[in-house]
């Protein structure tokens, strides 16, 4: 019995991936499972992933694919953060694929397959209109033509081309026709200079896209969020998705307290008559953000309770008014709501935040247990 756990259902997981695979009927799936399976656990989510129907993982740095690998997955992963002095042998090394935006990493990337004797598969990514990784395309051209000598050449091999979306999760933005306009451009700079056929993966599509907009499905689909359950597109509902994560704790200690008790920190909240306080022993260093204070709701013996006054590093408090609390009760701050719990969609919502946040910022101290 720990203080604090997060369940994790894995059927979820792997229903949801088969529900993504309806969704994208044609396309590869390549679940995302960077940041910790999205505060999951990442090889158990990467594993029950593969189980439902996806073919490939991505992460977001080369570290975790190699977290993966160590942990016995062999499915083909594709990494896309790559700053400088990162271990691109041991990823090369270890069949990790490799996103490339610039000639300079080609080139890189080709020294590491070079020494490790092995051609490294390389994504070529295009910057469509995020503006964040990738090759603008006015230096799309030079990154393919690097590409293809380096292909030439025998050290890589031009395994994808790809982007990612800006506004997907905004249905009718008008810069998701843009961004599939400018990637069809680069696709076809790419395909002219050789870099192309059956074998070349084309994606573009996160979890909003995967749900709303078939044109952007390509070769494979890139789904994180939907793949733990949680909605890519919450004002459209839930499509059908089961929420994999179940964060519950357990009461420290429970007391009757007279009226007019400031409680926590700050005295931000005051009992206003006599009542049973409960402490709950999760704080903002476990991820409940501190922005929770009076605010977020938990379930506790069978009602919700608003969080009375300050979170704290390690614990926060509930009021529980005259109902019955009692030391080891355990209480549900999120799941998928099938008991009268908030969802992680409601703590967003009351946060201000996206659940990608509320579910990434569970922290280490919090074991994750499978079901
Ligand atoms: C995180 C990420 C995804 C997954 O996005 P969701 O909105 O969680 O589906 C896909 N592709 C890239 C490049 C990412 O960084």
């Amino acid at each position: 019995m720990t203080p604090a756990e997060a369940r994790v259902d894995l059927s979820a997981i792997r229903d949801n991936v088969a529900l993504l695979g309806e969704h994208a009927p044609g396309a590869e799936i390549m679940v995302v499972v960077k940041a910790d399976g999205y505060g999951h656990g990442m090889a158990a989510c990467g594993r029950a992933a593969l189980e439902g129907g996806a073919t490939r993982l991505g992460t977001a740095y080369i570290r975790e694919a190699l977290e993966l690998r160590a942990a016995g997955v062999t499915a083909p992963i594709l990494s896309w953060i790559i700053p400088p002095g990162e271990p691109l042998d041991e990823a090369v090394g270890q069949g990790v694929e490799l996103s490339a935006g610039t000639p300079a990493l080609v080139d890189e990337i080709a020294a590491a397959a070079g020494r490790t004797g092995v051609a490294a598969r390389v994504h070529l990514k295009a910057d469509t209109g995020l503006a964040r990784g990738g090759a603008a395309p006015a230096d799309w051209p030079a990154l393919v033509d690097r590409a293809m000598a380096r292909q030439f050449e025998g050290t890589i091999e031009v395994a994808g081309l790809w982007s990612h979306f800006a506004c997907a999760d905004i249905p009718g933005h008008p810069s998701v026709h843009a961004q599939l306009t400018a990637f069809d451009d680069a696709l076809a700079i790419a395909e002219k200079a050789g870099a192309g056929g059956s074998h070349v993966i084309r994606h573009i599509a996160n979890s909003a896209a995967t749900m709303l907009l078939p044109q952007a499905h390509y070769d494979m689909v890139r789904p994180g969020l939907a793949t733990y359950g949680l909605s890519p597109v919450p004002e459209l509902g839930g499509f059908g998705l089961r929420p994999a994560m179940t964060l519950v704790a357990r009461i420290a200690l429970a007391k009757r307290v007279p009226v007019g008790s400031g409680v926590s920190y700050g005295h931000l909240y005051v009992t206003e008559r006599e009542t049973t306080l409960g402490l709950v022993p999760l704080g903002y260093a476990d991820g409940i953000l501190r922005h929770a204070t009076n605010r977020a709701e938990v379930l506790a013996g069978g009602r919700r309770r608003r969080i009375a006054g300050r979170v704290c590093m390690d614990q926060f408090v509930i009021d529980v008014g005259d109902d019955p609390l009692a030391e080891g009760d355990e209480v549900i701050l999120f799941g998928d709501g099938s008991r009268g719990e908030p969802t992680a969609q409601e703590w967003a919502d009351s946060l201000g935040t996206i659940t990608h946040e509320i579910v990434t910022r569970i922290g280490s101290r919090v074991p994750r247990v499978y079901r």
